[in-house]
């Protein structure tokens, strides 16, 4: 998350830059915290949730759908913002005919037009992204500061896959045959869906639109339910590139199936959680279609006494609860050495009681949590592990004093291993933290899971460092670095985390198919073709 943040010079865009600036400078930002608190004001953003409700996005054209319609509420004052539609079969059926053919129209144009398209992408985005990250807030309820940085670091996932994908389409191999020329050319799928959760959808989506994009393959994003506004309003970044090339069908489980199991489909890109994964994965597997598969995290977070511990205690406190912890790559177990267990517990606590909670239209670090649904499995986990034995060292309960919305004070516990919460993924404002006696007690416990997604050591020390990136069975290691990630590095997870990679040049894969092509430079009669010479027949060896 830091790379957008930190790298991104918005100095070299002169009229986004002008944009953000106006926004600043005029009093929006008070304007929205007004309109949020329930006043009679409605912003821009609020009318166009409105007008984007129970549509879907087909062929460059929002479509009010004729599916069952379900209110959005938004989680910080349990209003309803809109509503998202199930999309019907007949409206999947047209999406995918429309999708096919401006495939076969973006595959025609020259890498560089394509290159040149996606560019524009990430620019609109980057201007859309005040009012995205306002929809955004407003339907899942993170603060406002995160949801304006998914749009830009969505175009920085554009801008990378736009150069990377004209730099090759394949590779020359050196010939069998003396004088011919063998390579292996990647042509695109087709079709991808992409099905994306509520936690980061412009992001996520981003990511695998961007990829498949740049492989020459049109998509249709099935967002999740909670924040189908925010992908639809996104749709506004998009509406150069042929009619039908992205597109975005809204539904739950279903309409994800109808997508996945179509016969004119051709790959799958999903992430969220395991149980969805494997319906998921099961349809593909029945059509052979490839499937990206990004399921849940269960990330540890160790801490050895070589640490620098007060900012291993700040980057703990951003790794729990950022998001209100529902990221995929959040700390979700602490393993912490005895010698420093009570300091660093100390430490973060303290950090976590100073988080202010509250809408993420106001000035705060953490929203509420994204659904009713989503606190009340939170509250049991927390429940459970209080059960079991875990001393609360702060938090624990809803936010007290906030009658609306769906709140939880971000919580830390000294727990131990054998704990329930230290086994699944919470997803939800949680720092479980282990005591451990050594950096091999940590790594085992740290391997003790099902999930395989990241994994965090804070540590000043070599040997313990290379000990944990060798060690650690995860997709990802962090040294002192928690949850960044990088364009140009893959992103995925072990296990029943998933399999396939998103990002990087090995992001681009498993949208393209590869085909081996030999050409020789003229036709020749070969040696080894019919008749077989007559001195060639088998002869029995007798001993
Ligand atoms: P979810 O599994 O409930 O939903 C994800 C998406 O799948 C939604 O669009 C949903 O409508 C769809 N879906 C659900 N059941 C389906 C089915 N049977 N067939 C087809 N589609 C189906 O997940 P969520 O609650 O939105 O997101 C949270 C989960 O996502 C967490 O487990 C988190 O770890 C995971 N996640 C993983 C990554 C990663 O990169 N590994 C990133 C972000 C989130």
């Amino acid at each position: 998350m830091g790379q957008f943040l930190e790298n991104e010079s918005f100095s070299s865009y002169p009229r986004v830059f002008a944009r953000i600036q106006a926004f600043i400078e005029s009093d929006n930002w008070a304007y929205l915290a007004s309109c949020y608190q329930g006043a009679e004001m409605t912003t821009a953003v609020q009318r166009r949730m409105r007008d984007l409700s129970g549509h879907n996005y087909i062929a460059n054209q929002w479509q009010p759908s004729s599916g069952e319609l379900i209110d959005l509420i938004d989680p910080a004052t349990e209003e309803v913002v809109g509503q998202y539609a199930h999309a019907t079969k007949a409206e999947v059926d047209e999406a995918v005919v429309a999708a096919n053919a401006a495939q076969k129209q973006w595959w025609a144009m020259s890498a560089l037009d394509r290159a040149n398209a996606m560019h524009d992408v990430a620019e609109r985005m980057i201007e859309l992204s005040v009012e995205t990250g306002e929809c955004l807030t407003r339907e899942m309820g993170k603060p406002f500061r995160e949801s304006n940085w998914e749009g830009g670091a969505a175009a920085s996932s554009f801008r990378y896959y736009a150069e990377i994908a004209r730099h090759e389409q394949g590779r020359v191999a050196g010939p069998a045959i003396a004088g011919q020329i063998h390579m292996v050319l990647k042509e695109p799928v087709g079709t991808v869906v992409s099905i994306v959760p509520y936690n980061f959808p412009l992001l996520l989506a981003g990511w695998q639109v961007a990829a498949a994009l740049a492989a020459g393959n049109a998509v249709i994003i099935k967002p999740s339910e909670i924040t189908s506004l925010t992908l639809l309003y996104s749709m506004a970044a998009f509406d150069h590139l042929p009619s039908g090339l992205v597109q975005v069908l809204t539904g739950g489980a279903q309409t994800g199936q109808d997508l996945v199991g179509h016969k004119d489909t051709h790959a799958i890109a999903f992430t969220g959680s395991v149980k969805a994964a494997q319906a998921v994965a099961t349809t593909a597997a029945l059509q052979f279609k490839p499937a990206l598969i990004e399921a849940s995290g269960n990330d540890a977070f160790i801490v050895m006494p070589s640490a620098d511990i007060d900012t291993a205690a700040r980057g703990a406190a951003f790794a729990a609860f950022l998001n209100c912890g529902q990221v995929c790559t959040s700390a979700e177990r602490f393993y912490v050495h005895e010698d420093i267990y009570d300091e660093f517990v100390a430490k973060l606590s303290s950090h976590a009681k100073a988080l202010r909670v509250g809408s993420g239209l106001e000035l705060v670090d953490i929203g509420p949590m994204s659904s009713k649904r989503e606190l009340e499995r939170f509250e049991k986990i927390v429940d459970r592990a209080i059960e079991q034995g875990a001393e609360v060292a702060c938090g624990g309960s809803r936010s007290a004093g906030r009658t609306t919305g769906w709140f939880y004070e971000p919580t830390v516990l000294k727990t131990t291993h054998d704990m329930d919460v230290m086994h699944g993924e919470c997803f939800g404002p949680l720092a479980p933290i282990c005591k451990v006696t050594s950096l091999d007690q940590a790594i085992d416990f740290a391997n003790d899971s099902e999930l395989g997604l990241g994994a965090n050591i804070y540590t000043n020390d070599l040997e313990e460092t290379f000990r944990a990136v060798n060690e650690i069975e995860t997709g990802i290691v962090w040294v002192n670095t928690p949850l960044n990630d990088n364009d140009a590095i893959p992103f995925g997870g072990r296990k029943l985390t998933g399999t396939g990679r998103e990002l990087g040049a090995e992001g681009l894969e498993l949208f393209r198919n590869s085909k081996m092509v030999m050409i020789a430079p003229t036709a020749e009669a070969d040696p080894e073709w019919f008749p077989y010479p007559d001195d060639d027949t088998y002869e029995a060896t007798t001993t």
